[in-house]
């Protein structure tokens, strides 16, 4: 029996079992790497700007303390479920022990659609988020940081309302914080940046001219919005766009500058362009060369899979694709390359552990430093990850994942089992 269910922890626990099969885990020791070691549940009480009070259900799953605390995101998004935080803090764990971060994996998350509540409610929820939160993180224990439906200032936030509890001002308590709140220079890019460069490293790989090359992106927020341009400026063509209000398609390239103002603007993409809309559905099985997956999880699923007509998958959102198409992508592995979620999208948290090493210490570093710094570990992980696909002959996302797996094992087995 278990508190976590429904069809992402379901996924989560169903790429364990193919990891734990190839690395040949003992059964008796597979439940100890992946159940998750804390999960707090909170109801958030609020005022509503009409004078009735609202009450939200809030989540924070700790999946292993073993590499040092816990990190990752805080999701506010409808479909926010006790199982869902639970895959995603099991997936930061894989990410940050493949890039060798001193963390374990965590996320935290509210069931509300942030676009229903006014700003004041927002800053309430927020904070009352993290008030009931205290007890069960800190600097050294478990680190938060923004996920879909949260930003830079809900970080602030978090952060002042840590603060305010503790007389001081602990900058070091949440990562994705504005620069001018001890935030660092390329946290809010990092994740759309490291997307675009893995593309770039593979595209180059491949012999595949950037300038010509086409790219779809599914998913416009940060990560999206920042992978797109970038792509952008690198001389691919960004041939369709979407949103959760919506897709643009433009066969010559869409005007990806102007659209990301206007997303920043406007909230989405919605009213942008009526000749251009697409049905959403249609632009991941597009004729292109990278498709990049930066929204939801499951969104490329066998039938997917199948119909993908691109050359790579960058996943840029965490848990894009099922089990099952995952079994057609390791069949389809000479025509298309995929660059699994935990390496693709890990920019984000390698910046945010670049963004509490500056804060502990109180010494900022350019943000030349930063990008430099990123892409060297991205790199690292990258050539890490093709050398052991090519060498045990697997599945990139096999590669990673056991990669992953593996140092945390490594350390459980050297600290060994208290008491
Ligand atoms: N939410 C992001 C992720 O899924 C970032 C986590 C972090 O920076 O701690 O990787």
């Amino acid at each position: 029996m278990t508190v976590y269910s429904g069809p992402v922890f379901e996924m989560a626990v169903n790429q364990f079992g193919v990891i734990a099969d190839h690395l040949s885990i003992p059964v008796d020791e597979r439940a100890r790497l992946l159940m998750p070691k804390r999960a707090i549940t909170i109801s958030c009480p609020i005022h509503r700007d009409d004078g009735t009070t609202a009450v939200f259900e809030g989540y924070r799953v700790q999946h292993h303390l073993t590499l040092g605390p816990t990190k990752g995101g805080t999701r506010f998004a409808a479909s926010v479920d006790l199982g869902e935080v639970a895959a995603l803090a099991i997936w930061m764990s894989w990410k940050c022990a493949l890039v060798g971060l001193p963390y374990g994996g965590a996320k935290g998350g509210i069931g509300v659609d942030p676009s229903t509540l006014s700003k004041h409610e927002l800053e309430a929820l927020s904070r009352r988020y993290m008030q009931e939160m205290i007890p069960f993180v800190g600097p050294h224990t478990d680190v938060m940081a923004p996920d879909m439906g949260t930003n830079e200032q809900v970080m602030a936030w978090f952060m002042d309302t840590y603060s305010m509890y503790q007389g001081r001002t602990v900058t070091e308590i949440v990562t994705g914080k504005p620069v001018t709140a001890g935030g660092t220079l390329g946290r809010r890019e990092a994740t759309g940046r490291g997307v675009a460069y893995l593309t770039r490293r593979v595209l180059n790989d491949l012999q595949i001219a950037l300038n010509g090359a086409t790219a779809v992106v599914q998913g416009f927020g940060n990560v999206g919005s920042i992978a797109a341009l970038e792509l952008h400026n690198m001389g691919v063509k960004v041939i369709a766009v979407s949103d959760h209000t919506g897709a643009l398609h433009r066969a010559a390239g869409l005007d990806i500058p102007a659209l990301v103002e206007y997303a920043a603007l406007r909230g989405s993409l919605m009213g942008y362009s009526n000749e251009l809309a697409i049905d959403p559905q249609e632009i991941l099985m597009l004729a292109c060369d990278v498709v990049v997956p930066a929204a939801m999880e499951r969104v490329i699923d066998a039938k997917v899979a199948e119909k993908l007509r691109c050359r790579v998958v960058a996943e840029g959102a965490n848990g894009p694709t099922t089990p099952e198409a995952d079994l057609i992508l390791e069949k389809r592995q000479d025509e298309i390359f995929l660059i699994p979620d935990i390496l693709c999208n890990s920019g984000g948290v390698v910046v945010s552990y670049f963004e509490w090493v500056q804060d502990l210490q109180q010494l900022f570093w350019e943000e030349e430093e930063v990008m430099r710094r990123e892409y060297q570990i991205l790199d690292r992980a990258f050539d890490r990850m093709v050398a052991r696909a090519k060498r045990d002959k697997i599945f990139n996302r096999t590669a990673a994942m056991a990669m992953g797996v593996e140092r945390v094992r490594g350390a459980k087995d050297t600290r060994g089992l208290f008491p």
